[in-house]
């Protein structure tokens, strides 16, 4: 697992070769060439979404310039061509993340809508006043606001499993919560806030033993660390494309086979359906039962082109290479006089929170800009968690495989010049 605690080069002989690597990454990626403000653009701002290799960009051209048509049903050539594209991306996911059949692969708009699909048609049929739906104050609100929501429709009710000063899952609460009323457990792999790392793999052994299934939100995750949905034995998994280089407005949700057989539709229309008349509609088999309308095939080509990308990398560069940006960074940024870290768990990964003195979010990312370099400040879509922290929001750096540790000293610099002018 990728941590600050695990700096490592791993199989890499030494940082020189894992420079050389660096270098053919980022020639990968047209936008980082660019200046902003007369600065070479200093991107670390991943969490929120990442930055796209020309294998994706020019797979997605290609799709609209040679084999574009609608999928699904069509007999002529062109239709064959687009539909083999976008169930051999289906397969690509799968293989992927280990899931064991493409059945259990549906494409969605990401991973908010992947999660607004389970507590529609898995979590609203089966949940009965008084139920319990366990989830941790690190959640986005994305992996919130849809439980709340089913709850208010049904009588269930959030249970929140607090969090250690450092930005740790309480595990042995989160045990403790999971009880008789418990009836699903919706958890981050990875928080997008924090960086911290979850032990899912334990969280799901300990529900599984108690009959309740698990969500697992793998938004930040995936461009990390490998993820194998049969290892973890996860029921659902969600992630989104645009997170791991490749297009917005396409995600997947994983969910066991079984699961998915038994659930009720999301949305309805085209596609999922098996037969429609007006008295009585049957719906598609499996995966097709919950992709209603013409897909976003171009969306899901570019995934497949994203995954085969990150594939050509290796998890192994980008955890080696991830891990030693970590780690400078912390010790780097640690240097800056009141600079506080917020989130210090020692199972971390991609992303450092901070503040400034009194600093507010806002004016340090806004002179971190006119340095050319890309960070976000605010709530992150964690409010709760900000309230629980009592601050209004956080800056954050997040890293992917092509920052460098030039672009972490010139971070460091401009955080100085920063507190010269706002502290
Ligand atoms: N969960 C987490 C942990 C995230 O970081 C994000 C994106 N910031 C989401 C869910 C939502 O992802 P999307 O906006 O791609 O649906």
């Amino acid at each position: 697992m990728l941590s600050a605690k695990s700096h490592t080069l791993r199989e890499f002989d030494s940082a020189v070769e894992l420079d050389d690597r660096l270098d053919r990454v980022r020639e990968d990626f047209p936008i980082l060439q660019q200046s902003v403000h007369d600065q070479p653009l200093a991107y670390l701002d991943n969490a929120a979404s990442a930055q796209k290799p020309r294998a994706v960009i020019e797979r997605i051209e290609r799709f609209y310039e040679q084999e574009y048509s609608n999928v699904h049903r069509g007999v002529h050539a062109l239709s064959q061509t687009a539909t083999d594209a976008y169930e051999s991306a289906r397969n690509t996911v799968r293989r992927f993340i280990g899931a064991g059949s493409e059945q259990e692969i549906v494409f969605t708009r990401g991973t908010t809508e992947a999660l607004n699909l389970i507590a529609h048609s898995y979590a609203g049929p089966r949940l009965q006043p008084g139920d319990e739906i366990l989830l941790s104050m690190m959640e986005h609100h994305s992996n919130i606001v849809p439980w709340q929501l089913v709850g208010e429709r049904t009588g269930a009710v959030l249970k929140v499993i607090p969090i250690d000063a450092d930005g740790s899952l309480q595990y042995g609460t989160f045990q403790h919560l999971l009880g008789d009323r418990t009836r699903l457990v919706a958890i981050a792999h990875m928080s997008n806030s924090l960086g911290t790392i979850n032990p899912v793999r334990e969280m799901i052994r300990d529900a599984h033993a108690a009959n309740v299934p698990v969500v697992v939100d793998g938004a930040q995750a995936v461009p990390h660390m490998r993820v194998d949905v049969r290892e973890l034995d996860c029921d659902f998994y969600a992630f989104s494309a645009h997170k791991m280089f490749g297009p917005t407005g396409i995600g997947v949700l994983y969910g066991k086979q079984g699961l998915l057989e038994e659930m009720e539709p999301y949305q309805s229309g085209g596609d999922m359906i098996e037969s429609v008349s007006f008295e009585c509609t049957t719906f598609n088999r499996l995966p097709h039962k919950f992709e209603a309308g013409t897909p976003h095939t171009a969306g899901a080509i570019g995934l497949s082109a994203a995954v085969e990308y990150i594939e050509g990398v290796g998890y192994d560069f980008i955890q080696a290479h991830e891990s030693r940006l970590l780690a400078y960074a912390d010790h780097r940024l640690s240097e800056i006089d009141g600079l506080r870290f917020i989130g210090r768990a020692p199972e971390r990964a991609g992303v450092i929170s901070f503040l400034l003195g009194d600093a507010h979010p806002y004016d340090v990312a806004t002179i971190l800009d006119r340095f050319g370099i890309a960070v976000r400040s605010g709530h992150h879509c964690t409010q709760p968690l900000m309230d629980h922290l009592q601050i209004p929001g956080t800056v954050r750096a997040s890293f992917a495989l092509y920052n460098t540790l030039e672009e972490v000293d010139r971070l460091c610099d401009a955080l100085k010049r920063a507190a010269s002018m706002l502290l």
